[in-house]
């Protein structure tokens, strides 16, 4: 039976033959180095990778019925380790005429004044269904947690989790700015995201024309953060100079917060636009800090593409994107994650976090058939984030997959219509992308 044609077997017990898996997407080595992919037999037995074998190596095992790949990709399902669920799908509502990031933040005002649980769930059960249809198994999602909607979106946001637990698994940080956790709305917020089983966070946002008394609050709404999450063990996940200001530089601010509050290797920065405007003595000296603190970070092309250095009638210089060579240069985990989807801030996207990747090729200059950067949409966020069990092919996983129609990489990457066939515990997904119209659009 080929992968593309005929019915999938429909118990999860099964042999794919001769597929190609990318090396960095194997848990472990797997005999002699024969290039940056390997050719394998795949053997799923009750939805689990029994055995993992260098192609050709072992007989069929009686009973179970066999896929031949013929040398496709076969990688696994992937992580999207930044996304806003609760705002995805949201433009109709929320439109940002101006395409600003100014605009863009009014228009969260005016979603947050529209804000209801159905129509949330609803537009955040389109945009799982279709990471889900893609291949996309554990999502990180920002829940907005202004205190007008706190309660209710963090309420929905478990309810949502619950809902999708072994499809796609969901993990939730609390998005506000950062000020909040130095007041008592703070700590109450920390209590109730522990009870969730979330992580904190926030947007760190440098006061650049700002006097000391704003910076002295920035930096003490930062110790309280660390100091919130050491209590209750959380980890932090913080949008940090998302702009193309050099002078801003909260993410030194946010190393030596973790690093005093002794919250080493927990935190988590997003955007780090303005670092690649930085000197190069500045950035030496903050990524020698960011070590020292075991920062992870996350790059979000599409959005920072589409926001940073945008004004009206100018054709922008840069890109936008942080420093991810020098970052990954230092030792330091780097991941790539999709962020905004049809909102205000990315009127684009389905979801998909292999899109997401597609832009983040050109836009940070990435060799994906000879460098490590695949591993950036599946080992390395799901090692960032603690999702066990995603990003990886390996023995006694489940059998959670994505087959190509391509043999190499580079075919991947080149033809976005791509069919790709995806396995979750061994059977096959029939279930394609939800059709637009959105529930409640026109
Ligand atoms: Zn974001």
């Amino acid at each position: 039976m080929s992968a593309f044609a005929g019915p999938w077997p429909e118990k999860g017990s099964l042999v794919l033959r001769r597929a190609r898996i990318p090396r960095l997407f194997l848990e472990r080595a797997l005999g002699a180095d024969d290039g940056a992919c390997l050719l394998a037999d795949i053997f799923i037995e009750d939805g689990r990778v029994a055995r993992l074998l260098p192609a050709g190596q072992a007989p069929d095992e009686a009973g179970l019925a066999v896929v031949d790949c013929a040398g496709r990709q076969v990688w696994p399902t992937l992580v999207d380790m930044h996304t806003h669920l609760d705002r995805a799908h949201s433009l109709s509502l929320a439109p940002n005429p101006d395409g600003t990031f100014a605009g863009a933040r009014a228009a969260m005002a005016r979603l947050r004044g529209l804000f209801t649980p159905e129509d949330t769930a609803a537009r955040m059960d389109f945009a799982l269904r279709a990471a889900h249809a893609r291949g996309v198994s554990a999502i990180r999602t920002h829940v907005d947690s202004r205190a007008e909607i706190a309660e209710a979106n963090w309420a929905l946001f478990a309810d949502m989790r619950a809902r999708w637990a072994g499809r796609v698994e969901l993990q939730g940080v609390a998005l506000l700015p950062v000020e909040t956790y130095a007041t008592p709305e703070g700590e109450e917020l920390a209590e109730r995201v522990a009870d969730l089983g979330g992580c904190l966070g926030g947007v760190a946002e440098f006061p650049v024309e700002g006097s000391p008394d704003e910076l002295a609050r920035l930096r003490k709404a930062l110790a309280a953060l660390m100091r919130l999450a050491r209590r209750h063990d959380l980890d932090v996940d913080l949008h940090v100079d998302e702009t193309a200001d050099p002078r801003a530089r909260a993410l030194e601010l946010v190393a030596k917060a973790a690093i005093e509050a002794g919250h080493v290797g927990r935190v988590v920065c997003g955007h780090c636009s303005s670092l690649a405007l930085q000197e190069e003595a500045v950035v030496k000296s903050v990524l020698e800090l960011a070590r020292r603190a075991g920062l992870r970070f996350v790059t979000l092309p599409t959005a920072n593409l589409m926001l940073q250095e945008r004004l009206p009638g100018r054709t922008p210089r840069w890109r936008g994107v942080t420093l991810l060579h020098e970052i990954e240069a230092a030792g330091l985990p780097i991941a790539i994650a999709g962020d905004n989807c049809r909102d205000a801030f990315y009127p684009y996207g389905d979801g998909d976090i292999l899109d997401t990747f597609r832009h983040a090729v050109p836009a940070l200059h990435l060799y994906p058939e000879e460098d490590a950067s695949l591993a950036m949409i599946g080992p390395v966020p799901a090692s960032i984030c603690g999702f066990a069990g995603h990003g990886l092919i390996g023995e006694a996983r489940a059998a959670d997959l994505i087959l190509f129609q391509a043999s190499t990489v580079n075919e991947v990457l080149s033809r976005p219509d791509l069919a790709r066939k995806v396995v979750r515990a061994g059977i096959a997904l029939t279930e394609p992308p939800p059709a637009y119209p959105l529930p409640g659009e026109a």
